[in-house]
């Protein structure tokens, strides 16, 4: 499988937040979000095998896993070996997906789908028939820029089954859409994206 990078950090995004984790980037991606901050994942990479990858994992001795991109759903096959192997060793298991692809083995295998539901400002659009193939271990984030993006999140709220996260775009203020988060009552949460703020990868 095509790999850009394997390191470990903290968890920045999400409901986990905080966690050390190991991040696997895979690279290639089949959107271009206007403010995507990982361009460099869009192509290239290191070819490795499926069980190169889990030893460069198991190195950090970290329990828990983010497999990220790029989106990963395009490397079907190797992606499916790949959580196949995490699950069995134990791995708490993040897959961080735009929102355009489905893989039932994939959703259901790993330990949390942090599913993307690409905003106006992004320039993208998910598919938005695959919320329904979430399930209460699963997350969705919606990136918030404008309020253009926060009418589209508040649409959005009403048909996604799980926990949804609000966070701000590159320089979007986040006391703002928390003010609005509370000012109409929505049942979503508000996170920064904690590795930017103290500055880790
Ligand atoms: S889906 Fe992710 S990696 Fe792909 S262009 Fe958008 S932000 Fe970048």
């Amino acid at each position: 499988m095509k790999v850009v990078e394997i390191f470990a950090s903290i968890q920045g995004e999400g409901k986990h937040i905080g966690k050390p984790t190991v991040f696997v980037r895979l690279s290639g991606c089949n959107l271009e979000c206007s403010w995507c901050d990982t361009k460099y994942a869009r192509e290239g990479g290191k070819e490795m095998t499926v069980g190169e990858v889990v030893g460069e994992v198991k190195k950090h001795r970290i329990n828990n896993v983010c497999i990220t991109g790029g989106e990963p759903m395009l490397q079907l096959a190797e992606l499916r070996q790949l959580v196949e192997k995490l699950g069995r060793l134990k791995y708490h298991t993040v897959l961080e997906t735009n929102g355009t692809l489905y893989d039932k083995f994939v959703f259901d295998k790993v330990d949390c789908v942090s599913f993307d539901v690409k905003p106006p400002s992004s320039g993208e659009e998910s598919d938005i028939r695959l919320l329904k193939k979430l399930m209460q271990k699963d997350q969705v984030k919606i990136v918030v820029s404008d309020e253009k993006d926060f009418k589209f999140a508040k649409r959005m709220l009403k048909k996604i089954p799980v926990e949804v996260i609000l966070q701000p775009a590159g320089g979007a203020d986040i006391k703002w859409i928390a003010e609005k988060v509370i000012e109409e009552k929505l049942n979503a949460r508000v996170l920064p994206q904690l590795h930017k703020i103290i500055k880790v990868k």
